[in-house]
């Protein structure tokens, strides 16, 4: 598959600014050593929380990297670094149409981001840690539970953030659930 080459200008273009000021809403991460090759952005969401974008951008030429390396990852992480949804990674290629499926991907990104470590709707004190599903019912469908406090208990509650993904076609209405 063909993938698109981009410089740093055009892809900072695609990334989200502030819709009244105009000001960029992500940083370059500062990085040293052998991650010379790409370049990482980071857009702070709420407390330590943030989403990283690496872009296969060689730090070096500014230019992205060929066929093979071509695709653009997008995670959400806290303040160790440490991805808050578990394993979730989410990727695209650079097949044209990139632009538009990483915003995409960015707002979906924010959105969950927003919701970790929010008070639990049900017990209050208690937290929420959001997660990914990755049932064969509900691929990569993110939710939500309550993590407790470190005064109580976590309470059970449970919520799914996102419709269903619609499962393979040709299981139609009343699929299994
Ligand atoms: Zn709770």
């Amino acid at each position: 598959m063909a993938v698109d080459t981009f410089t740093a200008t055009q892809f900072e273009a695609v990334l989200p600014r502030h819709k009244e000021t105009g000001e960029p809403l992500w940083q370059i991460q500062s990085q040293s050593g052998p991650q010379d090759r790409e370049l990482v952005y980071q857009i702070p969401v709420q407390g330590s929380v943030r989403i990283i974008i690496r872009s296969s951008i060689n730090r070096q030429t500014g230019i992205s990297a060929d066929a093979g390396e071509d695709s653009i990852r997008v995670y959400v992480v806290d303040a160790m670094s440490k991805p808050v949804f578990g394993k979730f990674q989410a990727y695209i290629t650079r097949a044209k149409g990139w632009d538009v499926r990483l915003l995409a991907m960015l707002k979906r990104n924010y959105k969950l981001a927003m919701m970790v470590g929010a008070q639990c709707p049900n017990c209050k004190p208690g937290r929420v840690v959001v997660r990914i599903s990755r049932s064969e019912a509900n691929p990569n469908r993110p939710f939500m539970t309550c993590s407790g406090s470190p005064d109580q208990l976590a309470c059970g509650f449970f919520q799914w953030l996102e419709e269903p993904v619609l499962a393979a076609k040709g299981q139609g209405k009343g699929g299994k659930k």
